[in-house]
């Protein structure tokens, strides 16, 4: 046992068990990163097993929109929990299934016309990637259009597809190698969300399309935000050109709108912010207020009526808890819970307080930049930070943060306070401060 195990084994918010036994993402079981153990969590706190309180910036990655233990979410689960959690979606419906898939077609883009439910985001992209390619087929009449293209730094996901889309270098290329199918990659967009689009951007697609259109079903992006691969947020131009390319080349685009959607970037779902509709998109995490996995994938009728006159005639997916009536019930209290607010507003005065309190970290030596979009602020540094030196700070200024690469970034829950989200931000520079890092 090295000595930093012992310490943490004689703090009651550590479990040796847990760190003995359990796996946590992307951790190391000879090495693991420590885990801080949580007793409860409401509104924007974690409360850790010793009760200290932490005001959490991550929402729980992304996912707790409305805060944990919400009082009018919580009487939805109940509610559904006493008719039935669970129901096959093969052969049977039910309300919580159609009034939810209402509200999604209400949100989405107007071409949006089919829906299908899966577990999670990383299912949810295997989905679309297959409803590509089974349109593809069924459009061109051969099996040679079945790849994909996508740009640098995106994320999408855990699963075998997910994955392949991911960034080669910084996703999960490296571990896997030659066991994932090889994909088309292009540059990241450089242009800036708020800056000047420059046409030069989007040559790397053009060519890419032009020289490969043959062997492409789909583009899959991000739209505006890339999340997991780099937080970084482009010029919405980009989507409109990649938009043009595919109507060109006869290419699906898909939008995973898993990180940006319910309002994460200051619209409903981020494809507004260049009005460009997608072929296929992908939804997930807020989609069930982070109470539920739960994803929906949904498209147009055109690609849903390619798919089914195509050769297998049907949609080639059903998982097990497709549909299931707890996570639908929980979406359809979380959409009502979003509609009842002028959300433009709420996010709009979370990104003023995130630009003004993030701001001065614009002058410290170690960083190389700070954006603030919708309700997301990042902060990225000159150098990889790390991770558990980092949340040992966090827990020490009662905050939960937790960087990755170079990304110190925070996504609050929409409920956040004005004191609170300004103590988390000032909290968070302290930490990243170069000097007087100790002053409080
Ligand atoms: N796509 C994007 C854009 C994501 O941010 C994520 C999760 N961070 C996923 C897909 C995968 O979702 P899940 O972790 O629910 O499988």
């Amino acid at each position: 046992m090295n000595s930093e195990i012992k310490a943490y084994s004689s703090n009651q918010v550590h479990d040796q068990w847990d760190r003995e036994h359990l796996w946590h993402p992307y951790t190391s079981t000879i090495d693991p990163l420590p885990t801080y153990k949580v007793d409860s969590a409401e509104g924007v706190n974690i409360i850790l097993s010793d009760g200290t309180r932490l005001i959490d910036g991550m929402s729980s990655w992304w996912a707790v929109i409305h805060g944990y233990n919400h009082p009018v979410i919580n009487q939805a689960v109940e509610k559904q929990l006493h008719k039935m959690s669970h129901v096959m979606f093969g052969g049977l419906t039910h309300d919580p299934a159609i009034e939810l898939g209402k509200r999604l077609l209400a949100m989405a883009p107007p071409s949006m016309n089919n829906i299908f439910y899966a577990d999670s985001g990383s299912v949810a992209v295997e989905v679309a990637m297959k409803m590509a390619v089974q349109a593809a087929i069924s459009r061109s009449g051969s099996h040679q259009k079945t790849n994909f293209v996508t740009i640098r730094s995106g994320y999408h996901g855990d699963t075998w597809n997910a994955m392949s889309v991911c960034d080669p270098v910084t996703g999960m290329h490296g571990a896997f190698g030659p066991a994932l199918p090889v994909r088309f990659f292009v540059p990241q967009p450089r242009s800036r969300f708020d800056g000047e689009w420059n046409p030069e951007d989007i040559k790397p697609l053009e060519d890419c399309l032009e020289k490969n259109h043959d062997e492409i079903a789909a583009l899959i992006l991000e739209p505006i935000v890339q999340g997991a691969g780099g937080m970084w947020f482009y010029h919405p131009e980009y989507l409109r050109q990649a938009r043009r390319l595919c109507d060109k080349y006869g290419i699906y685009l898909i939008f995973d709108e898993i990180a940006t959607g319910f309002w994460r970037t200051g619209r409903p779902f981020a494809w507004e912010h260049a009005g460009v509709e997608p072929d296929i998109m992908c939804i997930g995490k807020g989609l069930t207020a982070g109470y539920l996995t739960s994803s929906a994938v949904l498209t147009t009728r055109d690609v849903a009526d390619t798919i089914s006159k195509g050769e297998a005639g049907v949609m080639m997916h059903g998982p097990t808890f497709m549909g299931n009536p707890l996570a639908c019930a929980i979406g359809i209290a979380s959409i009502d819970l979003l509609a009842s607010q002028d959300m433009e507003k709420v996010i709009g005065h979370l990104g003023d307080i995130m630009k003004k309190e993030l701001a001065p970290a614009g002058s410290f030596s170690n960083v190389a930049d700070v954006r603030v979009l919708g309700a997301i602020g990042v902060v990225e540094m000159k150098d990889p930070v790390n991770v558990g030196e980092f949340q040992k700070e966090c827990v020490a200024r009662g905050i939960w943060v937790r960087p990755f690469g170079k990304n110190v970034y925070i996504m609050p829950p929409y409920i956040m306070s004005d004191d609170e989200l300004t103590y988390l931000c000032r909290q968070m520079l302290k930490i990243i401060e170069p000097v007087n890092k100790n002053e409080d």
